[in-house]
């Protein structure tokens, strides 16, 4: 895990095999066909959401990334879906949306990523050649002190001028995809906060929250290692952080109260917003619903779409209680917490135990539990396998007793 990288032992590669990595990254997205069709549209809406964050923000690789990732599944692999042929009119929608805004925009991303790698090659192969001239110097004065008589140190001239030139021979051949992992950015490249302004946000669109978190001041220090390794980046393939407010708990075990003494489960979305590739649950939806000892059934999903949209909010997971039983996901509860890690790979399942006194935070196994429960096709309560484990105790949240959450109850 040495994340330092020295001078010439950092790993860049040549800008167009950078674009290419990218763009190949934004390709990874597959469509599955026990999933309705619909929540693909959903995921694509908030898809959008938080690539104009990004944009907003001036992270264009991860904007890239969203956008890509956008086309790929609504220009291809919708059509694998069995339901497709049922959506014509969403497809004319999104596919003018595409046409008129997406692409667009993604070829200003392209153009501006490129140079934007151009910039950084150049500088990389003129430290090189720096590094390369000091080290001949060197070997100069060594040849000088020893008194060699020898041929007078022809070989060992200092070039005074050093013009930055890409030989072709320093280029890495073939891509090591493993590479673009450790790529590192000159330092005089600016970070997240100060390279706003790209003037290519989608008309209308914007994401106020992530507006207002420019305007903070830079923390970029000059002084600091000439290159470092980027951690807001999707392309480092883990979970952003989501942050809790810390009393989302108790307020929701308040509006759960009256069912929870009827021992009856309640349940709730979870829904918020992406600032500095960070995700903030900032609110608890809860909708019409049907409860029993153990289960916990959603209706009227429209509502909770019409309250996100107005809002702007992203769905982050959700949330419910065990009335009478400890904090854990039932198998039932592991099939509907898949839909959502499915769409959304941060997505949290909440399980208040309220006469245990205990709350799990929990996600399926993103290497072996998200495929599993997505291949099973059972219903109802059914045993799964103990080994190897199915969901965990998630790592990447983080409680904010700063914040409080809102509430929209959509149950009157
Ligand atoms: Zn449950
Ligand atoms: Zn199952």
């Amino acid at each position: 895990m040495a994340k330092a990288v020295n001078n010439m032992g950092m790993s860049i590669v040549e800008p167009q095999e950078r674009m290419r990595f990218l763009s190949n990254h934004g390709n990874i997205i597959e469509v599955d066909a026990n999933v309705p069709v619909t929540r693909y549209y959903r995921s694509g809406t908030e898809m959008l959401r938080m690539a104009n964050v990004y944009l907003t923000e001036g992270n264009h690789e991860n904007a890239f990334i969203l956008y890509m990732k956008y086309m790929t599944l609504f220009i291809e692999k919708i059509r694998s879906h069995p339901e497709y042929p049922k959506i014509k009119a969403e497809v004319k929608v999104i596919n003018k949306r595409i046409k008129e805004e997406i692409m667009p925009t993604t070829e200003k991303l392209r153009a501006k990523l490129l140079e934007r790698y151009q910039k950084e090659y150049e500088q990389f192969l003129a430290n090189k050649e720096a590094e390369k001239a000091r080290e001949l110097e060197r070997e100069r004065q060594r040849r000088a002190t020893a008194g060699g008589s020898s041929s007078g140190g022809s070989g060992a001239h200092i070039p005074t001028n050093l013009h930055v030139q890409i030989d072709p021979s320093m280029q890495p051949s073939a891509p090591d995809l493993g590479l673009l992992d450790k790529v590192v950015y000159p330092s005089d490249f600016p970070t997240g906060t100060n390279r706003a302004g790209s003037g290519l946000l989608l008309p209308g669109d914007a994401d106020k929250e992530g507006a207002k978190s420019i305007s903070k001041p830079p923390s970029f220090d000059r002084n600091q290692k000439p290159h470092y390794e980027r951690s807001d980046s999707l392309l480092a393939g883990s979970l952003r952080t989501v942050i809790i407010p810390e009393n989302t708990m108790d307020v929701f075990l308040q509006l759960a109260q009256s069912n929870t003494l009827k021992n009856i489960e309640t349940c709730g979305i979870l829904a918020g917003h992406l600032a500095q590739n960070r995700l903030f649950i900032t609110h608890i939806i809860i909708p019409k619903q049907q409860g029993t000892p153990d289960s916990c059934n959603t209706m009227n999903e429209e509502e909770i779409f019409d309250v996100q949209d107005q809002q702007n909010l992203i769905t982050l997971g959700w949330i419910h209680t065990h009335p009478s039983q400890t904090a854990f996901l039932s198998s039932v509860d592991l099939h509907t917490h898949c839909s959502y890690q499915m769409m959304m790979p941060e997505a949290i399942a909440i399980v208040c135990a309220p006469k245990y006194k205990t709350t799990g935070f929990f996600i399926l196994t993103p290497d072996y539990g998200l495929d599993y429960i997505a291949q099973c096709r059972q219903t109802g309560f059914h045993p799964h396998p103990n080994e190897p484990r199915l969901y965990m105790e998630s790592q990447h949240i983080q409680l904010d007793a700063q914040r409080k959450i809102q509430v929209v109850d959509l149950r009157r």
